[in-house]
């Protein structure tokens, strides 16, 4: 016992914790647990440049946690699994939602974090049984609306981890020109784990470890064009503008459980192809960009000039969503994706939400990782 103590008594001088005695390190990390637990940012406003620390990555301003907005009674429900964007908010997963149609999902984007997003809205949402829309066989269509890093970085969960608890389905994503190409690399990148799952001790039959790409490319124009029907959805495809991507998608699900039509935008600024897939649809899920407070942004370029510029051509300004709004007559707006910029010592977190609405768009909301629409 007593060799023991000594070598303790050695290890801790070795190491350092001699600095403070065990009770000053108690109380110091009882003030640590407080602030997270309170959600006190650590990062001070004078550091709000870099993206790690930009104010709307701040979880204290979180205002709820996830609810149920979609109609009673309706077969046909949209869950938003991930609101986030390439800005590293530890609090919202990365671009992803799901149709969900007579208990069958049809998944729209594919953002950072999509496996645990899955399982997030599992534990929140209480509305429905997601255990049972979440089945393992059913884990099979993907709609990507482009190629941007921050929509597809999930694929690999998408694809490869599923298949960890169990044979389901192959997987079938569509998208823009390039994802045949994206997901025969990953495919090939994860050749060694899906073989090891497959072949080794699990022994699993290869059924549901692989995905093709299906391109919506080339002959997608303004009026749409159906890329997908089966007994649930049909889905249509319009071409979209965001930055300087050449082929970028909005997606018009219509459910025929109950008739209901959702558009989803992805990213982009406004296009006549958006404002027709939105036509007259009950909800478009679709990103927004604060233009009072761009100037805060932490891209886009130097002067408040330039960024307007440079982030107008990538992304939603209200006058933007505006335009949208008024030629399609959509009836309810559900933002996602949405780009705070905000004042550091004046964070508001409804702010992009008031400047749409101060834009004259009724009806528009919010969405936090797991609503259900
Ligand atoms: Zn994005
Ligand atoms: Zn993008």
């Amino acid at each position: 016992m007593k060799k023991v103590l000594l070598t303790l008594v050695i290890l801790f001088a070795t190491i350092g914790i001699s600095a403070g005695t065990w009770e000053d390190n108690l109380k110091k990390g009882a003030a640590t647990t407080k602030q997270n637990y309170l959600n006190v940012p650590f990062a001070k406003p004078e550091q709000w440049k870099t993206p790690y620390t930009t104010p709307g990555n701040w979880p204290v301003f979180e205002t709820r946690g996830p609810i149920d907005r979609s109609p009673k009674n309706s077969a046909s429900k949209v869950l938003v699994m991930g609101t986030g964007d390439p800005t590293p908010n530890p609090f919202r997963y990365g671009p992803a939602m799901a149709v969900i149609v007579n208990d069958y999902p049809y998944f729209v984007d594919c953002g950072e974090g999509w496996w645990r997003a899955l399982a997030h809205s599992t534990l929140t949402q209480d509305a429905i049984d997601l255990t049972k829309v979440f089945a393992l066989p059913n884990l099979k269509y993907m709609f990507l609306t482009h190629l941007h890093e921050d929509h597809t970085v999930g694929l690999p969960s998408f694809i490869n981890n599923p298949y960890k608890f169990g044979p389901g389905a192959d997987k079938k994503v569509f998208g823009p020109e390039g994802v045949d190409e994206m997901i025969s690399h990953i495919n090939a990148a994860w050749r060694l784990d899906r073989h090891e799952v497959a072949q080794g001790s699990l022994g699993y039959p290869p059924v549901g470890s692989t995905a093709v790409g299906v391109p919506v490319w080339p002959e997608t124009t303004v009026k749409g064009r159906k890329i997908f029907e089966d007994d649930n959805v049909l889905v249509e495809a319009f071409p979209s503008k965001h930055g300087f991507l050449e082929h970028t998608y909005a997606y018009r699900f219509t459910a025929k459980s109950d008739g209901r039509v959702f558009a989803f935008g992805g990213d982009g600024t406004y296009s006549p192809g958006l404002a027709a897939a939105a036509k007259n649809a009950d909800i478009l899920f679709v990103e927004g960009i604060t233009r009072k407070n761009v100037k805060y942004a932490t891209w886009g370029g130097d002067t408040e000039e330039e960024k307007v510029r440079v982030i107008g051509a990538y992304h939603m300004f209200p006058e933007r969503l505006k335009q949208v709004y008024d030629e399609s007559r959509v009836k309810n707006i559900v933002m996602v994706h949405v780009q705070n910029y905000n004042s550091p010592d004046n964070f508001d977190r409804l702010g992009v939400l008031n400047e749409m609405i101060d834009e004259g768009i009724n009806n528009i909301l919010l969405a936090q990782d797991g609503d259900l629409y």
